[in-house]
């Protein structure tokens, strides 16, 4: 799933030991998402998303975690290069191929979730998380942002911790930059219907030179999946 180069996984620790993570990452098969440019380079959403999921997954992995993609590509693993060739053959979990229809589509990846959700024995921690980018104006850089089901307590800790985390690194990393990604409530499909507590993430807007950057970059990609897992860590650290 992660290509030659990532193939083998090391256990680092077992800090995420008897978790179970539904990762999504948003559109894929017919549907490319959000659409960027550079240059004449075309930035397709689904690709960028895709590549954080791995990496992001990857990195539960090596903490003890079990983790299941939801979508799949099965010729795409984590790639090196700043622009990822734009695909249409995901797949959703195990091996089903993407409807056209939104709906479907949506419904398709939650009734895998839930599959998946009910056959698990365990009442251990549990979550879905949903990885996206966002496309405004060019003007508008807007960080990474979270969205929960409303009323939605643990959805609303993890998204918080979540965001908290990429903030303390921001301040370690790049002191004086500011982040400005904020939390909130919205009522998506995928946050209401999955059995597991969800938590949506936008990584960034695709038009907008900052944000590319977080997305080309393959160290910056990399970093990204690391920071979404500590902060994973960080809430599931709350539950004990
Ligand atoms: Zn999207």
């Amino acid at each position: 799933m992660f290509g030659k180069e990532f193939e083998q996984v090391e256990i680092i620790d077992h800090h995420l030991k008897g978790t179970i993570f539904y990762l999504v990452s948003g559109h894929g098969g017919p549907d490319p998402g959000a659409m960027g440019k550079i240059a004449d380079n075309i930035l397709c959403e689904d690709e960028y998303a895709y590549d954080i999921t791995l990496r992001f997954g990857r990195e539960l992995i090596r903490h003890g975690a079990k983790v299941y993609f939801i979508v799949r590509d099965p010729h795409d693993g984590i790639r090196n290069e700043p622009y990822l060739r734009s695909s249409n053959d995901e797949v959703c979990y195990p091996n089903k191929p993407t409807p056209l229809n939104q709906v479907q589509r949506l419904k398709q990846r939650v009734d895998a979730i839930n599959v998946l959700f009910k056959s698990e024995k365990t009442s251990g921690y549990k979550r879905c998380i949903e990885l996206h980018v966002d496309a405004r104006s060019t003007k508008e850089n807007i960080d990474l942002f979270f969205y929960y089901n409303p009323g939605n307590k643990e959805g609303e800790r993890l998204a918080m911790t979540m965001r908290n985390a990429i903030d303390r690194k921001y301040q370690q990393k790049q002191p004086g930059r500011g982040y400005s990604g904020d939390v909130s409530t919205r009522s998506l499909y995928m946050l209401r219907n999955t059995l597991p507590t969800a938590v949506f993430i936008e990584l960034g807007n695709i038009n907008h030179y900052r944000d590319q950057q977080r997305l080309i970059i393959e160290n910056n990609r990399e970093a990204l999946a690391r920071w979404l897992c500590e902060g994973v860590i960080a809430d599931h650290q709350k539950t004990n």
